[in-house]
């Protein structure tokens, strides 16, 4: 297996406002053809340490590529450094000066004296022609070791690396497939998930398993890579079924679907209809919920009743209740559910009530508290969470939790 690392060459890449992101492309593109990015470097316009770098990545890595410091200015030193670190001379090529005059000829300009070092290349290297802009890039064999230059700008370098450095790694690389797969789980902590599926994937090399925290779920990521797509499928398959299975209902996807798909293929299995009451979500659920295509053959209607008064009167939640409970109570919660599903006639009603902070909170109920009421007709139920983070998280993590209720009552039923 074939190791890469990455140099992105540029002192604005270490200013605050500007990020390297040609190596997450660049990255991309080597994992598809199943060579992994071992490291990344970003370095200024510091000949010193850009030779070091480049000597160590070579010593280091099968496959080192650099991207931008290719201009004509003086501050671009990537060819000369290079040069230097492979210990090759440059060389003047005419057909090189020849591609950068054209390249000002398209664009109506006279080439300026300075842009002649762009026709200065490292001896023995493969030139690489760039229709985007005046520099070409540059791809050497040295020691064994593959050594790409590329220039800076991803308009320059995308094309370049596409269609002359990629289908050469993919030779080199020989056929070998990287599929990947994401679980999502929800309600549960990452340590808690970690500590039921380490068992499992530590087994495994290949699928490689990362463990990611997201506003309000936990994304299990595999990777297999195989000599073929069936094979890699396959690893994947075995061992998704396996912490599927060790995590129980908590999983609610296994191949990278969204809670509202998950919900909304739920309900169009079991032929059931939705309704919504939502207060501290605005219309989150509603929005998430509609933003698949084929939503309408399940959900129905949506309310959000933010003010007291829209509580009672759209909802027909008893007035007595929310001044003896507040609110945010699950008393309100379950009023709300069983008043929307009265007025819309679906099989399930979901409601939500809670404090999205940063204000509004007390003692007992602080920002975070969300009641999550849901009514099937025959019974009224709520659950109480105490959700962190800020209004934005609480919102989404709230709107996560109320699918999350939903999707957890509709399989119980089905068993
Ligand atoms: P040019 O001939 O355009 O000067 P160059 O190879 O010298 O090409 P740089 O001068 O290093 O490239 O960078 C030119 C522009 O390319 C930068 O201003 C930036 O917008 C973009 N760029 C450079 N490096 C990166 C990177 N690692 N990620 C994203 N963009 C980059
Ligand atoms: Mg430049």
């Amino acid at each position: 297996m074939f190791s890469a690392e990455i140099i992105a060459i540029g002192s604005e890449l270490l200013t605050p406002t500007k990020t390297d992101t040609n190596s997450l492309w660049l990255t991309g593109k080597l994992n598809e053809i199943g060579i992994e990015v071992k490291l990344k470097t970003v370095v200024g316009d510091d000949e010193t340490r850009l030779e070091e770098t480049i000597k160590d990545a070579l010593r280091r890595s099968d496959i080192v590529i650099a991207t931008g410091g290719l201009g004509p200015t003086e501050d671009d030193i990537t060819r000369k450094v290079s040069a230097r670190a492979v210990n090759r001379e440059l060389v003047f090529r005419e057909d090189v000066l020849r591609e950068v005059a054209k390249r000002f000829e398209q664009i109506k300009r006279e080439m300026p004296e300075i842009n002649r070092r762009q026709a200065f290349v490292i001896e023995g290297a493969e030139v690489l022609p760039n229709p985007n802009g005046s520099a070409a890039g540059m791809s050497v064999e040295t020691d064994g070791k593959f050594f790409i230059i590329l220039p800076g700008p991803p308009r320059e370098n995308k094309p370049m690396f596409e269609n002359f450095i990629l289908p050469k790694l993919r030779e080199r690389a020989g056929e070998i497939f990287v599929k990947r797969r994401i679980l999502r789980v929800a309600g549960m902590g990452e340590s808690a998930v970690d500590e039921l599926i380490a068992p499992i994937y530590l087994q495994y090399e290949n699928p490689q398993t990362t463990i990611l925290f997201n506003r309000s779920e936990i994304e299990i990521n595999l990777t297999a890579q195989d000599k073929s797509e069936k094979q890699a499928d396959e690893l994947l398959e075995e061992v998704a079924t396996k912490i599927a299975a060790a995590l129980g209902s908590g999983v609610f996807a296994i191949n990278g679907e969204t809670m509202e798909e998950v919900v909304g293929n739920l309900l169009l299995q079991t032929g059931k209809t939705l309704s919504l009451a939502e207060s501290c979500t605005g219309g989150l659920i509603a929005e998430r919920l509609t933003e698949i295509s084929g939503s309408s053959g399940y959900f129905i209607e949506g309310v959000v009743a933010y003010a007291n008064q829209a509580k009672i009167r759209t909802l027909n939640v008893p007035a007595e209740l929310i001044e003896k409970y507040g609110a945010v109570s699950k008393e309100v919660a379950e009023a709300m559910a069983t008043g929307m599903r009265e007025r819309s006639g679906t099989d399930y009603a979901v409601s939500i009530t809670g404090i999205a902070g940063p204000n509004g909170g007390t003692a007992e109920k602080p920002v975070g508290l969300v009641f999550i009421g849901l009514s099937d007709g025959t019974e009224t139920k709520s659950i109480k969470i105490n959700l962190p983070g800020d209004r934005y998280l609480i919102r989404w993590r709230a709107s996560q939790a109320a699918l999350d209720f939903l999707r957890r009552t509709i399989l119980k039923k089905q068993n």
